[in-house]
């Protein structure tokens, strides 16, 4: 069938939120009720998401690039500092390091699932190092057993940046018990959301407490910790902190939408099925590799259309997909691209797959929501625009 005009009238984004009644009330309830900030949601959340994610603690913060922050206070790490994450990330899985006076340092990603690579890892760590931030492109686990080895070799602490990757599980064990720390984000586009949201879940007591401390002001009522006690108003300041804390009312969304997640992460995979099945088999078009040992819960499906196999280059392609109004977009430009990072942070970054990724990647549309008529139109852009460009070399 071909198509004159646009696959589609209106603009199909490339992720949203889904919302229902049952969140609405969830919401309200909060409203209606005395506390709305520093409430009992809050620790429902929390223990929700601990539960879910099979440990002991979770503390819950006002974005996850706090959460991210916190991480990295409660690791320690300070001034001069390594710590290695993959350029093929959101500019929070680094920016979090420069907060606490640390270098990032990146190391390049494998050419199949698009994660950090465990040996150029490995190949990075020095005396300076301090952890490493694995992040679970596109809601596919890294390979947690090799990063965790190092870690336990070098002594390193491993913050996991899960932000697309809950409800995922890898080797069988869920996204969330796989590190010292795993943050989660509940921005809209994720999993599930709390309008803006973060959470950092753990099983270790230490880490627990540095969280909550750095969370609120670096703030302490604790009598066994302060150095004196002036009377029942009394509070002291021993470290500095932010006011990262997270609303009642963003809670009681977040811990409603927790009882849809798993309905959510298989309608992902069901979709994710969809685009694997109607793409598989042509020539120049890569579709995602799925490591044996993750079970990726779908945050983003990606492509790429191979160079030297097209007419037309990315940005020519890219630009096709949104004049068929499907919101096609690109994640992520390499981090240390960023202007900031090329003035302050760089030296020398070699990362010769992460670039190669870069100018061949396109993420297409995929929430929960999308319906068949959606998924559909998804399909029939990516055939029609291959047939376009492909120049059969
Ligand atoms: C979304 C995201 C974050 C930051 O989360 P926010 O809640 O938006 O602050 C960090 N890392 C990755 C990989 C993300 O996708």
């Amino acid at each position: 069938m071909e198509y004159a005009g646009p696959v589609r009238e209106a603009l199909l984004p490339y992720g949203k939120q889904w919302l229902d009644e049952e969140d609405i009330e969830a919401v309200v309830q909060v409203l209606r009720g005395e506390l709305i900030t520093q409430g009992p949601a809050i620790e429902r959340f929390e223990r929700r998401v601990a539960e879910y994610a099979g440990v002991r603690y979770a503390v819950a913060f006002c974005n996850g690039t706090a959460a991210l922050h916190g991480a990295c206070f409660a690791a320690g790490i300070g001034d001069d500092d390594e710590v290695i994450t993959t350029p093929i990330t959101f500019i929070a899985s680094s920016n979090c390091v420069l907060y606490m006076g640390g270098k990032p340092v990146f190391a390049d990603i494998l050419p199949d699932t698009y994660n950090i690579n465990p040996a150029e890892v490995e190949r990075l760590i020095t005396s300076r190092t301090k952890a490493i931030i694995p992040v679970d492109f596109t809601g596919q686990p890294v390979d947690m057993d090799r990063i965790n080895e190092l870690a336990r070799k070098n002594n390193l602490v491993v913050i996991h940046d899960a932000a697309h990757s809950l409800g995922a599980s890898y080797a069988g064990k869920k996204v969330g018990s796989l590190a010292h720390m795993t943050m989660f984000s509940f921005h809209p586009v994720k999993h599930v959301t709390s309008g803006e949201g973060g959470m950092i879940v753990t099983d270790d007591e230490h880490y627990y407490k540095r969280l909550l401390l750095f969370r609120n002001h670096g703030m302490t009522r604790d009598a066994a910790v302060m150095q004196k006690n002036d009377g029942p108003w009394y509070y002291e300041m021993s470290e500095l902190g932010y006011n990262y804390r997270m609303t009642d009312i963003q809670a009681a969304l977040g811990h409603s939408q927790m009882g849809k997640l798993d309905h959510f992460v298989d309608r992902r995979r069901e979709i994710a099925g969809a685009y694997n099945e109607a793409l598989s088999g042509l020539d120049g078009l890569v579709l995602p590799f799925q490591h044996e040992k993750s079970d990726s819960s779908w945050h983003l499906y990606m492509i790429r259309f191979e160079q030297g196999k097209f007419t037309a280059d990315r940005r020519e392609i890219f630009e096709a997909f949104r004049e068929n109004n499907i919101g096609v977009n690109v994640h992520y430009i390499p981090v240390y691209h960023q202007p900031f990072y090329k003035n302050k942070v760089n030296e020398v970054v070699h990362c010769p797959e992460a670039e190669t990724y870069y100018q061949t990647c396109i993420t297409l549309p995929l929430f929960p929501r999308m319906n068949e008529h959606d998924v559909a139109d998804v399909i029939t852009a990516v055939l029609k625009i291959y047939k376009q460009y492909y120049s059969g070399i």
